[in-house]
């Protein structure tokens, strides 16, 4: 869906000297994604033979030990590129783990990269994908599990994101994170998200890119052109999850034409979960991005031949194309949200009682931001209209606190939001008022298990 590919900048209070376009920038990034770096990240992981997070540690050819070393070091080989402002480091935990076989704790190793932000550090985008794997036994440390689409595919995403953006400043801080055991309990993403929480960050936007490289299906179709984005919501359709998923449409479908985003109105799929889930439980916004079929077949396998089908998650079925897709949307998206100013504090939204006029009241944390208002019918899946700051009368009520009115927008039969606009022309997450009767929005509607 692209429902507004083509927008008016209309921002209130911008002035002066033009910044380079937010079309230029994230054209600039979108110029160095290479579909042959993804693939040559994605047979190296595997090629590790296993990175079962109890496999040996103490080679550099095979193993987990050797995976996050190679890993660490394609992220350090990016700190020239930022001018020496990425930094790259292990993050080392203890996390309770109790699956059967398991210990009762693991020790996890996250490889994070850092581009702080340049005007507004606290403010954090985090893009991860999970570079354990596993084969059919959970507590197999040593047997194949070459985990190609998973998760190989996503670390390969979050790390191509990472040579794609550290080239440039942004005013937020972009995380570039391959996390560990995902595989059992999704420990290493629980550890990021508590340390992240612990250091004060706000976490403004999560996605988890996990098995991102599969474009064919097990009816033998091909599904090449979007990528799905599963989003959690406390109630009704609207929450911070699914505005990021909003903001991952709005980014595709003004800077990767040609690639979609399917949303799923689901935290995740049916009995499973993954990597966003920490950030989400924590009140961020998070998503899952996840191909759009996936072959089951190929999953937590080595490899091996089954009646006379391959089987086994191998780099030959993975179609890197399609990762290189995924990674633009993301790629997209983190230089959006990181260029726009933070998303504005909706305070209250009412329906006029005099005519069929929203008045919405919002504070915008950036005085100096612009801003535009989008609604849609509450049963629409996406924005399927724009309002600008000059169409919808903005007056200031008292310092730092607006109200607008957008005329015929009958408010009990539409959701409404706005979002900051920046000088470039960058957009931020579309902030709404809170829906009439609902709970703070914190989903508790799936099972915590990595897959
Ligand atoms: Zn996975």
């Amino acid at each position: 869906m692209n429902p507004m590919a083509v927008l008016s900048c209309c921002a209130l209070g911008l002035a002066g000297q033009q910044p380079p376009s937010i079309e230029d920038k994230v054209a600039a990034a979108l110029r160095e994604v290479d579909p042959a770096r993804i693939e040559a990240t994605v047979r190296t992981l595997a090629g590790f033979g296993t990175r079962h997070v109890l496999s040996r540690t103490d080679s550099e050819t095979e193993g987990i030990g050797a995976a996050r070393r190679w890993l660490e070091a394609q992220f350090a080989a990016c700190v020239p590129a930022s001018g020496g402002r990425l930094e790259v480091a292990q993050q080392r935990a203890e996390m309770p783990c109790g699956r059967p076989g398991l210990p009762k704790t693991l020790p996890i190793v996250n490889v994070l990269a850092t581009l702080r932000g340049t005007s507004d550090p606290d403010r954090v985008y985090v893009i991860g994908g999970h570079y354990d794997s596993r084969n059919d036994r959970a507590a197999d440390g040593a047997g194949p599990a070459p985990g190609a689409n998973d998760d190989a595919s996503g670390t390969a995403v979050a790390l191509e994101a990472c040579r794609a953006l550290c080239r440039q400043q942004f005013p937020a801080t972009l995380v570039f994170a391959a996390f560990d055991a995902e595989e059992h309990g999704l420990l290493g993403s629980q550890a990021h998200a508590q340390a992240l929480r612990a250091a004060g960050a706000r976490v403004d936007g999560m996605i988890a890119c996990d098995m991102v490289g599969n474009a064919l299906g097990m009816d033998g179709g091909r599904y090449d052109g979007q990528v799905r984005c599963f989003s959690y919501a406390g109630s009704g359709n609207d929450g911070p999850g699914r505005s990021l998923a909003r903001a991952l449409t709005f980014a595709a479908g003004r800077h990767v034409p040609a690639f979609g985003v399917k949303l799923v109105f689901r935290g995740d799929r049916f009995g499973r979960g993954g990597d966003h889930r920490p950030f989400s439980d924590a009140g961020w916004p998070a998503v899952r991005c996840t191909e759009l079929r996936e072959d089951f077949s190929r999953q937590h396998q080595g490899e091996l031949v089954r009646d006379g089908r391959p089987y086994g998650d191998v780099p030959d079925y993975v179609d890197f194309a399609y990762a290189a897709n995924v990674t633009r949307v993301a790629v997209a998206t983190l230089a959006e949200l990181a260029s726009a100013p933070p998303p504005p504090l909706v305070v209250s939204a009412q329906l006029r009682r005099d005519r069929y006029d929203t008045e919405i009241v919002f504070e915008l944390p950036d005085a100096g931001a612009g801003c535009e208002f989008v609604w849609r019918e509450t049963t629409a899946p996406d924005w399927t209209a724009v309002v600008a700051a000059t169409t919808a009368r903005v007056e200031e009520l008292r310092p730092g606190r607006r109200k607008a009115i957008l005329a015929n927008v009958c408010l009990d039969d539409v959701v409404v939001g706005v979002r900051a606009v920046g000088a470039d022309g960058s957009r931020s997450r579309v902030a709404t008022p809170p829906e009439p009767g609902s709970e703070p929005a914190r989903a508790a509607d799936a099972p915590r298990e990595g897959r």
